[in-house]
């Protein structure tokens, strides 16, 4: 039977997602003069993190002056720490203002990529076919929510909501609320929704390092600042950045004193906001600082303080009808339970069906180990590159950054195949190996694998989340990265 022809392209480059990375892929692309690409989105609207994420209280716990690409810096930002939705509203600016929201394809969600012939068949939810040589997958690694697994979930007749799928129309006020996790979403929840609840029960199963965030309007005068000498807002920004990547050596084993210092210091902070003794042990964590990510709040360990919030630490035992019962047989009674549970890292993909060379699913490679080379490119996948992907987050810093960089890379590669009409690139698995063996050898010598879980482990305890050394490192190892170690056809 004769072969079946594919069609030809529909686009030159898919770019998967419309948030920071989608984004910033997209203006790496156009400053190279690349403008044949079309961004999905899965849905209705422009945005990823803050468009889904809008739970009371919702803000970043980077400062504003870091949270924004170093070519669009906001001068409007209404506070250090800026809430999600002005976020949002800056990532929109930004689209509108760089002439992309023409190029995004919303309500566009895709649910399948094939490698065949040379190019990616992209299979959307909706059935649609398109053919793309190149995908830039930008859908980040924190979007799928964990609902954990406790013991008669679906028999709780209240309501139940997951931090990122807040349902805005709820009325938290005189409710009795158990809030399921403490760490970075739930500490900006409990504050919020205390000053309207009845009662907040927090089930706290680890405690977390927590220190202020020192947070605070910005007065119209700095705005103004901003606005007409943008050079200060840029030379905050280095100074920032630059405090923060030498901060790193916290992170680090070889400078063990430092954590000490911090623990010392940061513990003496948290028991200062805490009142009751007996609360005051129960905060303070048992691992080294920085194992999990250090969350940063002027108001979750105050409103501990509360008559009507309460930090249980016994341990869920199940969820019944009514609320919750602990392992130590207390009920505890719930109009809403929230799951500040956090998101699945290892299904950074989604439900997305993805299959290489020689029918290789994604899904099986990555079965035992998350792993990528570069971070973006990935052993069976050609033409297949990842922004925030394996190995690319970060403890200490903006993921702008690491961003802009990725964005700059993909952009420079695929400009330099066009003009040598390069078609295919891939990386050998044995390429990928080694580069993660000495990535790995890295990390072990990283406070992430000082003994505490997080989500930046796998249940192997490998650590496929976090880049292990300095931001600027990261900069200069994609800056000079030469191409021979990659496949080209
Ligand atoms: P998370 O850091 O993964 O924390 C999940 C929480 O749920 C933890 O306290 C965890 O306890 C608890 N938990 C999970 N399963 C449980 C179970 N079965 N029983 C009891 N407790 C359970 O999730 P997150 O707070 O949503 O934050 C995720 C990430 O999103 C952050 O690390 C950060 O990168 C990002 N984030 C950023 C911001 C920002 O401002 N930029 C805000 C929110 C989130 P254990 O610690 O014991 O596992």
């Amino acid at each position: 039977m004769p072969k079946k022809k594919m069609k030809k392209f529909d686009c030159e480059i898919a770019i998967l997602g419309s948030g920071f990375s989608g984004l910033g892929a997209a203006m790496a692309l156009e400053k190279r003069g690349i403008s044949d690409f079309i961004i999905f989105e899965k849905a209705a609207k422009i945005g990823g993190t803050w468009r889904e994420n809008i739970y009371p209280g919702a803000a970043c716990d980077v400062r504003s002056i870091m949270y924004s690409y170093s070519y669009a810096m906001n001068p409007n930002w209404s506070r250090a720490f800026s809430p999600g939705y002005e976020i949002q509203a800056y990532v929109e600016d930004v689209a509108e203002s760089h002439g992309l929201m023409g190029r995004v394809r919303c309500n566009y969600g895709v649910s399948a990529l094939k490698w065949e012939e040379g190019g990616w068949t992209v299979t959307t939810e909706a059935g649609d076919i398109l053919r793309a040589r190149f995908i830039i997958s930008a859908l980040g690694p924190l979007h799928v929510p964990v609902r954990p697994d406790i013991k008669g979930f679906a028999d709780f007749k209240g309501t139940m909501m997951h931090s990122a799928e807040w349902q805005t129309d709820y009325d938290v006020t005189d409710k009795k609320i158990v809030v399921i996790g403490s760490a970075a979403s739930a500490v900006q929840i409990v504050p919020e929704i205390a000053k309207k609840a009845a009662h907040v029960n927090v089930m706290q199963r680890s405690a977390n390092w927590i220190v202020p965030r020192e947070d605070k309007v910005f007065a119209p005068w700095q705005k103004k600042l901003f606005k007409h000498l943008p050079f200060t807002q840029r030379l905050i920004r280095w100074k920032f950045y630059l405090f923060s990547d030498l901060r790193f050596s916290a992170f680090r084993g070889e400078h063990k004193w430092l954590n000490r210092i911090m623990k010392r210091m940061i513990t003496r902070n948290m028991e200062k906001r805490i009142d009751d003794p007996e609360l005051r042990k129960k905060i303070i964590p048992d691992y080294a600082i920085g194992c999990k990510r250090i969350l940063l709040s002027d108001n979750y360990l105050e409103t501990l303080n509360r008559n009507n919030v309460s930090l249980n630490t016994d341990g869920i035992d199940h969820i019944n009808a009514s609320g919750i019962s602990t392992k130590s047989g207390a009920q505890i009674d719930a109009d809403l339970i929230v799951l500040a549970t956090g998101f699945d890292p290892t299904r950074m993909l989604g439900n997305i069906k993805v299959t290489g060379l020689g029918g290789v699913r994604l899904e099986d490679q990555w079965a035992d180990k998350i792993q990528a080379y570069r971070t973006v490119h990935v052993a069976n996948m050609p033409n297949f590159l990842m922004m925030v992907g394996p190995n690319s987050g970060l403890g200490h810093l903006s993921i702008i950054f690491m961003i802009e960089q990725q964005a700059t890379y993909i952009a420079k590669l695929i400009a330099q195949m066009k003009k040598r009409d390069l078609k295919t690139v891939s990386v050998s698995r044995s390429v990928e190996d080694s580069y993660n063996m000495e990535l790995q050898e890295a990390l072990k010598t990283t406070i992430w694998h000082s003994g505490c879980h997080s989500w930046y482990q796998d249940k192997n305890g490998h650590i496929f989340s976090l880049w292990p050394h300095r931001t600027t490192t990261y900069w200069w190892h994609l800056k000079i990265a030469k191409m021979d170690a990659l496949d080209f056809e």
